[in-house]
């Protein structure tokens, strides 16, 4: 089955200009000059005349601070490049890199199959969530988008096509420096990757409201092994750290009631209202953060086994308001997301006490058991806890504090993902990725003119 590959044929799609670039976030915005490739040769062509400021892919720019985005530069809108191919025999999606999950589920659901792994947004690229390696509720037991990637292909500094693998000696360390490179090592053109079977399109969930942290983290380490898909809600501002825990699989044929089951693979994404285009600062207040909590976990079951959702309300809640960023005000907002070892776990808390303390209590708090990480040295995953806390930038006493977390998470082995962060030092960065040094000697080889670069490939210096 092949979708139509509208756009790489459109000649409206060959544009070109200069826009102003931010990430998810919305803070610190740069100017590049965006051009749409309709093809491999566009992006090679472009490679190899790139003046000093560089290249740089781009997505959907989901990536929350300034990974995909690059002042003075070429950034590639990738989206124009997004037919893709299912393999229902062998179960794998070909796929150019700007196509969307959103568009792949869409084709794969109703022919039973799904993503091996989803972010907790739809709108990302397929090339978004291989230079990320995005991880999903399933991360401990299925690991990391790039450890389902079977081969890509990769346009490098010098404008050479690439065929890499992970299973061949000769371009496996390339491959494995692209999963996680955030566009640093080259343009990926199209990929190819596993996906999960399912039988139905509604997930069984069982869904628990939890009295406070210890709650919530005790009831993960005990049981999250029984679960493909896990992940905690944490309320950030009620003092005992209460949460709800959702933890679930794709439902089987005989877990449908007769309605449902009469359409087992049925897929529909619900149509997106809008966030207002102007929100004013200062409208995320402490009121309104502890007003959402309370409502947030007020919404969800006391404790409910096996109650059957949709997939958009199962991996996608947010997706259900369209531009939902816009509620930060035009200051924006940052996502601070750190993973640290099990016996780290302390500084869950202690994150959302020093957040509290400086009037920035996190509108949405996130908690996440990570499994092993993969053979990817610049990948964030590796086991233990994540947390991602959203606050809203332009409050001056955030920097300081989320510089002793940074510390915190530094000497107790932990890191930052680089698709969330907006901040971090590069000292934090090299302290936290051991194998930084090995991933840049293979980044100097695929890029020996060191034309891919990106706002934050400069502020880390990678
Ligand atoms: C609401 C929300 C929820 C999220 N939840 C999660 C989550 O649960 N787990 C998770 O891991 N992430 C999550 N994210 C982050 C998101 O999955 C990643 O940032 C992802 O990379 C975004 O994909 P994109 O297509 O928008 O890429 P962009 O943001 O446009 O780019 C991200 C990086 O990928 C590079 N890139 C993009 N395309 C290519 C290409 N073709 N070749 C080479 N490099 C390329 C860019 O240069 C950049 O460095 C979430 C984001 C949002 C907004």
């Amino acid at each position: 089955m092949t979708t139509e590959p509208v756009a790489i044929t459109s000649p409206l799609a060959a544009s070109e200009h200069d826009q102003l670039l931010s990430g998810w976030g919305r803070t610190a915005p740069s100017r590049a000059h965006v051009t749409s490739p309709l093809s491999a040769d566009d992006i090679q062509l472009t490679i190899r005349a790139a003046g000093p400021r560089g290249v740089l892919a781009r997505g959907l720019g989901r990536s929350y601070g300034d990974a995909a985005q690059s002042g003075g530069a070429s950034v590639f809108d990738m989206t124009t490049l997004h037919a893709f191919d299912l393999d229902v025999e062998a179960g794998t999606v070909t796929a150019l890199a700007g196509a969307s999950v959103d568009e792949i589920l869409r084709a794969i659901v109703p022919a039973g199959f799904f993503v091996p792994v989803t972010a907790g947004t739809r709108f990302v690229t397929v090339g978004g969530a291989i230079a990320a390696d995005i991880h999903g509720k399933n991360h401990h037991v299925e690991g990391s988008f790039g450890s389902h990637v079977t081969r890509m292909s990769v346009i490098d500094g010098t404008g050479e096509l690439l065929e890499l693998s992970p299973g061949d000696p000769k371009t496996a360390d390339m491959f494995w420096a692209t999963v996680g490179g955030m566009g640093l090592t080259g343009v990926i053109v199209d990929a190819t990757f596993r996906l999960i079977p399912i039988e139905t399109s509604r997930m069984s969930v069982d869904t628990i409201r939890c009295v406070d942290l210890d709650d919530v983290m005790t009831r993960m380490i005990e049981g999250d092994d029984d679960y493909r898909y896990s992940v905690a809600w944490i309320d950030s501002v009620a003092p005992s750290g209460r949460g709800v825990l959702t933890r679930g699989d794709h439902a089987t044929r005989a877990q449908l009631n007769a309605k449902e089951v009469a359409h087992p693979l049925d897929y529909a994404t619900p149509s997106l209202p809008s966030a207002p285009a102007f929100v004013p600062n200062g409208l995320l207040n402490s009121a309104s953060v502890r007003a959402f909590n309370e409502a947030w976990f007020r919404k969800a079951p006391k404790n409910r086994r096996g109650g059957i959702e949709s997939i958009p309300s199962f991996f996608h809640p947010l997706d259900g308001v369209r531009d939902w960023n816009r509620i930060y005000g035009p200051q924006g907002f940052l996502q601070y997301q750190f993973v640290v070892p099990d016996a780290a776990g302390w500084l869950v808390e202690r994150t959302l006490h020093r957040l509290k303390d400086v009037g920035a209590p996190s509108f949405l708090t996130v908690l996440k058991r990570f499994g092993p990480a993969n053979p990817a040295p610049l990948s964030f995953p590796q086991s233990g806890w994540t947390l991602a806390a959203d606050v809203p930038a332009g409050n001056d006493r955030l920097g300081p504090v989320l510089d002793e977390l940074d510390e915190l998470v530094a000497s107790e082995g932990g890191r930052l993902y680089l698709a969330k962060d907006s901040r971090q030092s590069p000292t934090m960065l090299a302290r936290t990725y051991p194998r930084l040094g090995e991933w840049q000697a293979i980044k100097d080889r695929m890029d020996p003119r060191g034309v891919f670069t990106s706002d934050l490939g400069r502020r880390l210096s990678l």
